[in-house]
């Protein structure tokens, strides 16, 4: 019997201290939310002489950055060549490169700011369900493979080799990717952010932003206020009615995970045996992975509403024991979930949302690199205006009859889950 705790949050390093914002503060840059987004946002604000405050609702890392499956995967749901037709050439390759390169962002900052986040790069493998999902992989693995990035894709047996389950009938295998404790990266990037300079303030829910002069004042649920000429909204799937378009533009959909006492020998080594990642190209995407004491670890799609009962996790359990029989009899000890913004064409997005007020939303499940990348795309955005961000910024589209998007999320869930059944997807 599971219980309905994160494990990140037994297994993390010490929370920094962020004690709630009182009375009135001042600063070049107001940042709200402190995930990978904001986070990185401060820290590369302060890192180059500005100053900032992050006010964050909760705690740093509380939303997804404190909650996700700690697989770091470089990359968009794009494929270069596509983004280069989408882009044009010059346009195209600088995103790409970038987005190509957002594990390496991170790893970089695991080394330079000594981040103990148990960060290695241990690549990700991408399970091939179907024929159709086969060709799209192995397109992949040769436009990145013409672009120099150490990947490949992997026949069936190799795949088998490779995850320890007989499931795919191919994989594509990143190189590039790894696996960190989220909550530990997120607690360690607001540490970085203070040392650097940066205040950051937990239990400082922003309730309302209005002009004052040429810049905001923000108000928070207690009263206390800052004032400063830009601000950064990093509030992503956790977005609440600040600007309500946000929320409206993006579909928050729950993600869940379920996890396993620590693994007996040899069992643990017979499941992804050289540390990887691992998620599936099915629409409705399985993912797991071990942690650092081998408990796996395994993740999928929840209800479009507050996940409770047990049996909102039940898929996953049958997951691990279709996938792997032998932990038949092995004790489930955590479950828990979060969100994650998904825009529905899978792109993310930068907004200006209103004249000095910025925001980067819609991760797609690959937030970890992209969100801290993103980050210092945001803070050089708020630092010098004439900065073109390799993601153009874009106009907010809500996502039209909103109040129907559980409706509708759910109809999409089951047609992606036979498509998947199928084959056809
Ligand atoms: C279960 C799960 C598994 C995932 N697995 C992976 C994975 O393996 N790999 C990967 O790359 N990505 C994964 N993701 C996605 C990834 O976690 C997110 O993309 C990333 O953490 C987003 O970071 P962020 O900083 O943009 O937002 P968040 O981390 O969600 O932070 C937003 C913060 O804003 C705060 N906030 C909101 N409104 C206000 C306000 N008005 N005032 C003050 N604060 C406010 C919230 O409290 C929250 O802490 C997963 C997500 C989930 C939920």
């Amino acid at each position: 019997m599971s219980r309905l705790a994160n494990l990140w949050e037994e297994t993390a390093v010490a929370a920094p201290t962020a004690e709630p914002l009182k009375g009135e503060a001042r600063a070049d840059v107001l940042v709200v939310g402190a995930g990978y987004l904001g986070l990185s946002a401060a820290l590369h604000i302060a890192e180059a002489g500005g100053d900032a405050i992050v006010l964050e609702a909760e705690a740093p890392g509380y939303g997804a950055s404190g909650r996700n499956g700690g697989q770091l995967i470089p990359g968009l749901k794009y494929d270069p060549d596509e983004i280069e037709a989408l882009f044009g050439r010059e346009r195209g390759e600088r995103l790409w490169r970038f987005a190509g390169g957002t594990a390496d962002f991170v790893f970089g900052l695991v080394e330079r700011l000594d981040l103990r986040a148990e960060a290695s790069r241990t690549a990700w493998i991408q399970g091939v369900h179907s024929e159709k999902a086969a060709r799209l992989a192995r397109s992949r693995a040769e436009q990145w493979q013409r672009r120099g990035a150490d990947v490949a894709y992997v026949e069936a047996q190799e795949a088998e080799r490779l995850t320890g389950a007989r499931a795919y009938i191919g994989a594509f295998v990143d190189r590039r990717a790894g696996r960190l404790q989220p909550l530990s990266y997120a607690r360690e990037l607001a540490r970085a952010a203070i040392a650097a300079g940066a205040r950051v303030h937990g239990a400082s829910r922003v309730v309302s932003l209005d002009r004052q002069g040429a810049g905001w004042k923000a108000t928070t649920a207690t009263g206390a206020q800052v004032i400063a000429k830009k601000v950064l909204l990093c509030g992503n799937a956790y977005s609440d009615g600040l600007f309500p378009e946000l929320p409206r533009s993006i579909v928050a959909a729950t993600s869940l995970q379920i996890a396993t006492e620590p693994l007996p020998e040899p069992l643990r080594g017979a499941i992804l045996p050289g540390g990887e990642v691992l998620s599936d190209t099915r629409k409705v995407i399985r993912y797991w992975r071990l942690d650092a004491a081998g408990r796996l670890l395994m993740g999928g799609r929840g209800p479009y509403r507050e996940p409770g009962a047990e049996s909102d996790w039940a898929h996953l359990v049958r997951a691990v024991h279709g996938l792997y029989p032998a932990l038949r009899g092995i004790a489930f000890t955590h479950r828990w979930g979060g969100r994650v913004a998904i825009h529905p064409d899978y792109w993310p997005r930068l907004h200006e949302v209103r004249s000095g007020v910025l925001a980067a939303i819609g991760c797609q499940g690959r937030g970890i690199g992209w969100q801290t990348a993103m980050g210092a795309e945001l803070a050089r955005l708020a630092m010098d205006e004439t900065y073109q961000s390799v993601l153009p910024v874009s106009p907010i589209k809500p996502i039209p009859f909103s109040p129907l998007k559980r409706v509708g999320f759910t109809a999409a869930l089951h047609t992606m889950r036979a498509l998947d059944r199928l084959g056809l997807s």
